[in-house]
């Protein structure tokens, strides 16, 4: 058996790099902020810059390394630009999360408009395989590298988004199986997490970074209120973004060394039914 002060220990991401992306917000903030208390030096990448500083500041507050870039991750100079500078600052990239992410209003086909669908497959999908070829770019060379990229229940299900979130995140877990394929031999290990219901404002976000034009979201789909969460979820409630937080870490630590192409559901027991 070992003590509570071994176990800190054998989740310690001391001397490591990590970049972080939709640091700003969430689930992404709570990221940052678990990796730099288990000692990692993390770059928080968002769109909105001056959230991205507010969660580095926190991280430092507490104690930890953390500096903040602003990047768009569906555009391959910005997110190219943001991982130069944070190895710039911070040092040789060891860990990559791709968490950045929008909803997509929950629209079947049929209401979706193809402007909808492009800007959430560009910033769901296309965003995680610019940070994933970022990512491998620096760690192949080095024979090195942990990748987790966030998915979502919805990954998995037919259910938990519209049309393009659903396609977008099934695609996260497939690109994450052919990297962990391809790279396990070069010294890779890539991952997803896929999360259940989190509490974060990525309705709210979504429905600005998808503009004007689409109808509000806010009361659309799943898990809307806690009657659904209660119906939905064993644990009958949502999760919180340290669970989620906790998950990636696990997969950026030592304890997961044999751990590769998998994907770690934390959802309360939801998708076990
Ligand atoms: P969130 O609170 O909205 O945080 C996402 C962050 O990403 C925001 O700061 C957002 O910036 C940023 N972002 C959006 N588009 C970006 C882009 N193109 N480039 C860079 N940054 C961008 O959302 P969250 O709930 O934490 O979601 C994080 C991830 O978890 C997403 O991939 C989401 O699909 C996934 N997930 C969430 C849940 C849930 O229940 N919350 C469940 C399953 C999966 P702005 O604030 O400026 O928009």
């Amino acid at each position: 058996m070992f003590t509570f002060d071994e176990a800190e220990t054998m989740a310690s991401l001391a001397g490591r790099m990590a970049v972080v992306t939709g640091a700003g917000s969430g689930i992404g903030r709570a990221i940052v902020l678990e990796m730099a208390a288990r000692g990692a030096a993390v770059a928080a990448v968002d769109i909105d810059l001056a959230a991205a500083r507010e969660t580095a500041a926190d991280a430092e507050a507490a104690g930890g390394r953390a500096r903040a870039y602003g990047a768009d991750v569906s555009v391959a100079s910005a997110i190219d630009a943001a991982v130069d500078a944070a190895i710039a600052d911070l040092g040789p990239l060891d860990i990559m999360v791709n968490n950045a992410g929008i909803l997509d209003g929950y629209f079947d086909v049929d209401e979706m408009d193809e402007k909808t669908w492009r800007r959430v497959i560009d910033i769901d999908l296309t965003g995680v395989f610019l940070g994933c070829k970022r990512a491998v770019r620096e760690m192949l060379p080095r024979g090195q590298g942990r990748i987790v990229n966030i998915s979502s229940t919805a990954g998995l299900n037919g259910t938990g988004g519209g049309a393009a979130y659903i396609a977008a995140k099934h695609g996260v877990v497939g690109l994450t199986r052919q990297m962990a394929v391809v790279y396990g031999a070069r010294g890779l290990n890539v991952n997803c997490v896929c999360p259940g219901a989190v509490p974060t404002g990525i309705r709210k976000h979504s429905q600005a970074m998808l503009g004007p034009d689409i109808p509000d979201i806010s009361q659309r789909g799943v898990a809307v209120n806690d009657e659904q969460v209660r119906a939905l979820v064993p644990m009958q409630r949502r999760g919180r973004a340290e669970d989620i937080a906790n998950a990636v870490c696990f997969l950026a630590g030592a304890e997961a060394d044999y751990v590769n192409g998998h994907t770690l559901v934390v959802d309360g027991g939801w998708r076990a039914k």
